[in-house]
């Protein structure tokens, strides 16, 4: 529950806030440099997020049952098809998918995007904006592109306002199947409103796909409410393990257009001079999927689900605040945004250490203080760059299993670096 009044610690004055539900490894402890050990502060959630304690007592109690789906006649393969097909239906719900909608799947949110960049129809266009991670920019930008696809890089503007007019001016001057964003930065949490972006689109007849491996496990996501075609996000960033991803949205593509990957179980007939192909979602599940992950997945979806309206929003808000808050007291410290006006941001935060290699000073805080950070470019290079961080910078990022000591800890452990040094 969050935020709870009760002790202040370290940095700040703020009431301090616990996990919203519990993670598994939330009391690991890591070594230290001076031979000490010490509770781990996990500050890199939009990495990967430690399982759910739901989600290992889940696959604890599948394990032993699994089978192969789709294909066996015994018990245990009945059962394990209808927990996989079950879980697709708790992924899609998660997502609160339309009837014509389809749940695939997948390993992760790379996966996703580049199955569905494999399915825009022939010749269309597709545009994306410089601010993407790589899994939404390199799907898109292939030179081997065997789609004769058109995609376009719009750079972002200063606001949120002018960055939706420069979109409405682009779709407005050129025809495009699909506008892909994503649903909130993996580099400042910033977000515009996907609302906005589905309105401006289909005005100008474009679908949007949204890139939710940030978003989707931090706010949720209508599919229904936005009006988004597609939805991308991935499992080991939704309190699950790694393995199981979800690609979400309208059917029509994908029911026609080509699997990239080719094999048993996405296809209806093989002759030798023709194949087939099952609709969707079979026809890009080839080969035996993973069904325990998407177990896992679908548990963490129902968990996260049946938390209280605005849970999730509330506890993230209070550990971003604060962490923002103390970062900007150390001196040195500059907090990344792109936007002024963004919605609200999710719980992922990226600064720099003025003088200070971004590599050497998150090597300091988990020798020194067992705190784990992401440091480096982030999978957006082009962002970086536009950020003036080109150098790379730190990220930290919260989720559902932290409490605000972690981020008190790492508020007091720059301030300690910056005035006493290394
Ligand atoms: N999109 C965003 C915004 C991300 O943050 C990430 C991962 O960091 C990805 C896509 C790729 O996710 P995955 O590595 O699970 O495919």
């Amino acid at each position: 529950s969050a935020p709870t009044t009760g002790t202040t610690t370290g940095a700040t004055a703020a009431p301090a806030v616990q996990p919203l539900l519990p993670v598994v490894g939330g009391s690991t402890t890591v070594p230290l440099v001076d031979g000490t050990q010490r509770v781990y502060a996990n500050l890199d959630y939009a990495a990967s997020a430690p399982a759910l304690q739901a989600v290992a007592d889940r696959v604890a109690e599948v394990l032993p049952l699994y089978a192969s789906v789709h294909r066996g006649a015994g018990y245990l393969s009945q059962v394990s098809t209808a927990l996989y097909e079950s879980a697709r239906q708790a992924v899609a719900r998660f997502v609160d998918a339309r009837e014509d909608d389809v749940a695939i799947i997948t390993r992760n949110t790379t996966d996703s995007l580049n199955l569905l960049a494999g399915v825009v129809p022939t010749g269309e266009r597709v545009l994306v904006l410089d601010l993407e991670h790589h899994a939404n920019l390199l799907p898109w930008l292939r030179s081997s592109d065997p789609h004769g696809r058109r995609t376009t890089i719009l750079p972002i503007a200063e606001t949120v306002a002018a960055t939706l007019e420069s979109l409405r001016a682009e779709l407005t001057a050129r025809t495009y199947a699909l506008v892909t964003v994503s649903g909130a930065s993996n580099v400042t949490g910033e977000a515009l409103p996907v609302e906005r972006v589905v309105e401006i689109a289909h005005a100008a007849g474009a679908r949007v796909a949204v890139d939710g491996a940030q978003l989707v496990p931090h706010r949720g996501f209508s599919l229904a409410r936005t009006g988004a075609d597609y939805v991308a996000f991935s499992g080991h960033k939704t309190y699950a393990p790694f393995g199981a991803g979800a690609l979400v949205g309208r059917r029509d593509w994908l029911d026609t257009g080509t699997p990239y990957l080719a094999g048993g179980g996405a296809v209806r007939d093989v002759r030798a001079d023709r194949t087939v192909w099952q609709p969707a979602p079979a026809r890009h599940e080839a080969g035996s999927p993973n069904v325990i992950g998407a177990i896992a997945l679908a548990e963490a979806c129902d968990a996260l689900a049946a938390l209280p309206a605005g849970a999730l929003v509330e506890h993230e808000r209070a550990l971003r605040d604060r962490l923002v808050a103390g970062l900007e007291r150390v001196p040195g410290v500059r907090v990344a945004s792109i936007w002024p006006d963004s919605a609200e941001p999710v719980g992922v935060v990226t600064f720099t250490v003025e003088d200070h290699d971004p590599g050497l000073v998150a090597a300091y805080l988990a020798a020194e203080h067992g705190i784990g950070v992401r440091d480096g470019r982030f999978c957006a290079h082009p962002l970086l760059s536009r950020l003036g961080a080109s150098g790379g910078a730190i990220r930290a990022s919260v989720g559902v299993g932290t409490p605000s000591e972690a981020v008190d800890r790492l508020v007091a452990a720059l301030h300690a670096y910056v005035t006493d040094g290394p």
